[in-house]
């Protein structure tokens, strides 16, 4: 029976079990084949030993947990849950937690890859690691998330921990998420360990900048990658593909130096106003409705329709294999720079390549958040905060440095800068393996 209704709980009415081993019905392009093809790239041009190349192309723990969590009518469901740590030849592992009903196995694999090499490439002490739960975080309600929350974080309490693996926020999941997560940690320790995730509130040891610095990393991303193609950047036209914390923060500091946002969108579709579109507006509109369709401010448009709109930046934020072979060739914009992790496929890059339109990679590009996510660890175990300020200028010079950095690698050896990014990344990666050795 349940406890808060009286009536007999039914079991697991929803949703029907997928095999978890097989890509949801909608995924074209598998996320772990595309982080594969970019990983052996890599290594090939820099000869990586092959016993180097055996390790890194599997990830190094995998866990998948079903749990049941008691809904608000008294069922019960059984929902799905993976934690990836790729690499710790770094230190610990650090990558996000998505609630998302895209998740499946070999997209949390590709984004713990990803993770090892944007931490590897921002000199970060981190190795890479992804989770999440096969869910959609829209239909729950508060409390079903948060007990789905708690009970997630306790079957992963195996694998986690301030020195072990730290998650964060991803897609469908946010600073309430985090703080959840860590007080359920901190019950089964007995005190508090504000340290176990980043992205938290500020009130229980968050970072100041945490919450935008995604997005503002992504627009210096953006500003650098104008100045060096001497795109003027107040007044560059900006379509933005996702309208949550990366691409609503991104659009906005965009915005803020000048740049006119002509269009965004999100799972359920966009709008597109070539003149430029009041994001404050826009901002209220999508606080009330929770989609952007509907808003009067411009003209209805398609995710498919939005990727395609003649732009001088377009912000991929949303979710990966959305420029595509079957797109690229009719993609406009001059500049793409990769908010999302994994928006675009290997055969999109070699034409976008081809096309003369520069792409700033994800693992470049979005680094910003694991970044103040380091900070947030750091002033965490010390239990010593900095201010914004503090934060925003160690984030700027870190980016602007690195995508210099990579520019250089990318002009010296005269790849993309995706490729540049993850020669880098790989040989930071590989040194650290093959120093500590293999053990025993
Ligand atoms: P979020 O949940 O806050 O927002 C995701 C947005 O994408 C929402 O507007 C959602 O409606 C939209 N979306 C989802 N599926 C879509 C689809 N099929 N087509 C179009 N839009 C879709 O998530 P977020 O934290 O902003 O993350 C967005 C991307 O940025 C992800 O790829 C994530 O891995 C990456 N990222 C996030 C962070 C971070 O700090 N949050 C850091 C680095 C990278």
């Amino acid at each position: 029976m349940d406890s808060r209704t009286g009536q007999p709980r039914s079991a697991a009415p929803t949703p029907s079990p997928r095999d978890e081993a097989a890509a949801p019905p909608f995924v074209h392009d598998d996320p772990w084949e595309m982080a594969l093809r970019q990983f052996r790239a890599a290594a090939d041009r820099i000869t990586l030993a092959p016993a180097v190349r055996d390790v890194l192309e599997r990830p190094e723990r995998e866990f998948t947990v079903h749990f049941p969590v008691a809904m608000d009518d008294g069922s019960i469901r059984v929902y799905t849950g993976h934690r990836v740590l790729h690499s710790t030849a770094l230190g610990p592992t650090k990558g996000g937690l998505r609630f998302s009903p895209q998740v499946w196995i070999n997209e949390v694999r590709a984004l713990g890859m990803w993770m090892t090499w944007k931490c590897a490439l921002a000199h970060l002490p981190y190795g890479g690691a992804k989770g999440g739960v096969a869910c959609d975080p829209g239909t729950l309600s508060a409390h079903e998330l948060e007990r789905l929350t708690r009970r997630f974080a306790t079957e992963l309490r195996p694998m986690i921990g301030a020195r072990v693996d730290i998650p964060a926020p991803d897609v469908g999941t946010n600073a309430q998420v985090m703080a959840w997560f860590m007080d359920t940690y901190s019950m089964h320790e007995g005190y508090s360990v504000p340290s176990v995730v980043t992205g938290k509130p500020l009130s229980i040891g968050g970072s100041a900048g945490r919450q935008d610095a995604t997005g503002r990393g992504v627009m210096i991303a953006a500003r650098e990658a104008a100045r060096m193609r001497g795109v003027p950047f107040a007044g560059a036209r900006v379509v933005v593909q996702g309208f949550g914390n990366v691409g609503a923060t991104t659009a906005a500091l965009m915005a803020a130096e000048g740049c006119g946002i002509a269009g965004v969108s999100d799972a359920f579709g966009g709008v597109y106003n070539p003149g430029g579109l009041d994001l404050d507006a826009l901002r209220r509109h999508v606080a009330a409705t929770r989609r952007v369709e509907g808003f009067p401010g411009g003209e209805a448009v398609t995710n498919a329709e939005l990727l395609e709109l003649p732009c001088d930046f377009l912000v991929p934020a949303a979710i990966e294999g959305q420029i595509t072979a079957r797109n690229a060739a009719r993609i406009k914009a001059q500049i793409i720079v990769e908010g999302a992790n994994g928006p675009t496929t290997p055969d999109a890059d070699a034409i976008l390549e081809e096309r003369g339109i520069f792409v700033v990679p994800d693992i470049l590009a979005n680094a910003g958040g694991v970044v103040v996510s380091y900070f947030e660890w750091v002033q965490d175990l010390q239990a010593y905060f900095w201010s914004e300020a503090e934060i925003n200028a160690h984030l700027t010079r870190i980016m602007v440095e690195g995508v210099a950095r990579v520019a250089s690698v990318a002009a010296s050896e005269r790849v993309s800068l995706r490729t540049a990014a993850l020669l880098v990344a790989v040989r930071r990666v590989a040194a650290a393996l093959e120093e500590r050795g293999i053990y025993p």
